[in-house]
């Protein structure tokens, strides 16, 4: 089943001079697939994901998510189709600095509930995480480490459909790296679509399918 496609994706910045790191991406998520998309810093890797996950509209090409052309959709549209489809692993997603670690989770899972989206057990999640010691720590209180983990776990809540990770294991000693990337796959198991960038070829590898961006393209590497 196609979740997510985009087809000759351009974005290009003006702050002064014109940058244009996507010129004519090209790509096709399917349920179950885990693609890894590699760059030196710099490249476009972030703004590849912002523009799937419609916080950035693209200069130019289609977007479409689960069979919706997203250029069709107004503002509370996109808002209601990120909060019920896509799940972001980024590092500057924010905790709720006043609530505990556990509380912040149980939070995003009530907003959810409201709509009637599906939710995971929050106490599972913070377990599967390595999470389960720190649930009543203030996201002040949490390590580098710790915070990237809790954003990926509270991104997970609602199980989405479209999974997209800004370089998840940066921060991350090797063998939560190594952990990460597993439960990214076994999300793809369970038939979400997941969208790693990264610039650390070792986690790339851990993938089904690898992509290079360059010159604002997409290569597949084997
Ligand atoms: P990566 O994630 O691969 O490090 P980014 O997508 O963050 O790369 O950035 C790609 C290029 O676009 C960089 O040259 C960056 O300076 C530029 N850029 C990113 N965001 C903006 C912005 N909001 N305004 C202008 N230029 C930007
Ligand atoms: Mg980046």
């Amino acid at each position: 089943m196609e979740i997510c496609k985009l087809e000759h994706i351009r974005k290009d910045y003006r702050m002064g001079e014109l940058v244009s790191p996507l010129t004519d991406i090209n790509l096709t998520v399917n349920a179950g697939d885990f693609i890894a998309i590699e760059g030196p810093s710099g490249i476009g890797k972030s703004t590849l994901l912002y523009v799937m996950g419609t916080l950035l509209k693209s200069d130019g090409g289609k977007l479409v998510i689960e069979g919706v052309d997203v250029s069709s959709l107004n503002d509370d549209q996109l808002a209601e189709l990120r909060a019920q489809k896509l799940g972001f692993l980024f590092q500057d997603s924010n905790m709720i600095q006043a609530l505990t670690l556990r509380d912040n989770l149980l939070f995003t899972q009530k907003i959810g509930k409201k709509s009637g989206k599906p939710t995971r057990n929050v106490d599972e999640l913070l377990e599967r995480f390595g999470l389960a010691d720190r649930a009543n720590f203030l996201p002040g209180q949490l390590s580098g480490g710790q915070r990237r983990r809790a954003v990926a776990a509270r991104s997970l809540i609602h199980s989405p459909s479209l999974i997209l990770a800004d370089e998840p294991t940066n921060d991350l000693d090797k063998q939560w790296a190594e952990e990460i990337i597993t439960i990214l796959k076994e999300e793809a198991q369970r038939g979400a679509g997941v969208v790693m960038v990264t610039h650390n070829s070792q986690s790339s590898q851990m993938a089904k399918r690898r992509c290079r961006l360059e010159d604002g393209k997409l290569l597949d590497l084997e």
